[in-house]
């Protein structure tokens, strides 16, 4: 069994020094349990905010040595658990190695998602997060301007075709011409502003003459800072994510900021709310893969991947996952498919 572990606590932007691969025997299962294998693992930005000493708060942080943690698409390759057969695929939360044990409390069975990958993406998680935190917070309305940067990864790409499903307008913010292109001509954005051009500030106020209804934040940093003053009276930032601070070891320097945000939230009356996706799984979920199951099956969503190769190929996709290489929501190929 190969498995990859915290190595050591990153300082900033993480390095594959920070993991370490090792090996060691499969593990058997005892009474009601059941071994898994893992086909893919899928590579999520929260990972970040575990190899720190201290977690986030909505999790527990890696410990040095641990096994790096990860949601799966893991086989069942040995069961003594009433409720799993060998064979069967689940949605598992299997870590970044080739097997693991589950007392079935964390596996979900996978349904007939194809391919097995998009679970993870579109159709699991982050697609889960696009949708509860667009509908619940957001709240699109049409004809109305909806932002989202990161727009062509896992949670990204699905705020924007969800929103123009709301019959409101997408606009998306991305680094580099060739992800705005794909944002654009695949993912049916109507504009996408490349954030690695010093002028994107200016086009986004272009791309936006009607100001900004809702502001998807995945990122925060200067993203957030070019937003704030095209919002909208009565504006809703779902508070999703800050990826741009997540490797500050910090406060990032410069002028306080606060006052202004603050004087903006008042005066043109933003709601401003963050969420934590795992707060909302349950019944909802299974309403959100039914219908999202639907949408992807009639072409009304495209879901775009990263594919990896092998599980020793984890650590530095996921550093890549960190800069912004990849396009699409990253899964890993572990075993078989
Ligand atoms: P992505 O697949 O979008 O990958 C991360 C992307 O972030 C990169 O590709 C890059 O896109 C962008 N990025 C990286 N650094 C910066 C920066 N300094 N400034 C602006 N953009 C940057 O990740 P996910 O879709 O999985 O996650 C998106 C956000 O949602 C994250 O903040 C994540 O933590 C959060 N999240 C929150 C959840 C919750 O429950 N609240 C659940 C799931 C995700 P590009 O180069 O194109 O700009």
């Amino acid at each position: 069994n190969r498995r990859i572990v915290l190595a050591a606590h990153p300082h900033g932007l993480p390095t594959v020094q920070d993991f370490r691969l090792e090996t060691g025997p499969v593990p058997e299962p005892g009474p009601g349990q059941v071994l898994l294998r893992t086909l893919w693992l899928s590579l999520d930005p929260y990972m970040r905010n575990l190899m720190e000493p201290v977690g986030p708060g909505y999790a527990e942080p890696v410990p040095l040595g641990g096994t790096m943690v990860g949601g799966t698409v893991s086989r069942v390759v040995a069961s003594r658990h009433p409720r799993y057969a060998a064979g069967d695929l689940v949605l598992a939360q299997a870590g970044w190695q080739d097997y693991a044990l589950s007392d079935g409390g964390d596996l979900l069975p996978l349904g007939d998602v194809t391919p097995p990958s998009l679970a993870l993406g579109g159709l699991g998680m982050p697609g889960f997060t696009a949708y509860v935190g667009l509908q619940d917070i957001g709240q699109p309305r049409p004809g109305e301007t909806v932002v989202v940067a990161a727009a062509t990864g896992a949670v990204g790409q699905v705020v924007g075709q969800l929103a123009r499903l709301h019959g409101a307008r997408a606009v998306g913010i991305a680094g580099g011409a060739d992800k705005c292109r794909i944002a654009v001509e695949e993912l049916g954005f109507d504009a996408c502003l490349d954030r690695h051009d010093p002028q994107w500030p200016q086009h986004l106020a272009a791309a936006c003459p009607d100001g900004i209804d809702v502001y998807f934040e995945n990122v925060g940093g200067a993203v957030f800072d070019a937003v704030l003053p095209l919002l909208n009276p009565g504006a809703r930032v779902p508070v999703c994510g800050f990826i741009a601070h997540y490797n500050d070891g910090a406060p990032p320097p410069g002028p306080d900021r606060l006052p202004k945000l603050t004087a903006t939230l008042l005066v043109k009356r933003v709601r401003m709310q963050g969420f934590v996706i795992l707060d909302h799984y349950g019944k909802r979920y299974e309403a959100f893969r039914r219908e999202m199951g639907r949408w992807v099956a009639d072409g009304r969503v495209r879901l775009r991947e990263a594919r990896i190769d092998g599980l020793e190929r984890a650590p530095e996709a996921f550093v890549d996952l960190l800069r912004g290489r990849h396009v699409g929501k990253v899964v890993v190929r572990v075993a078989g498919g």
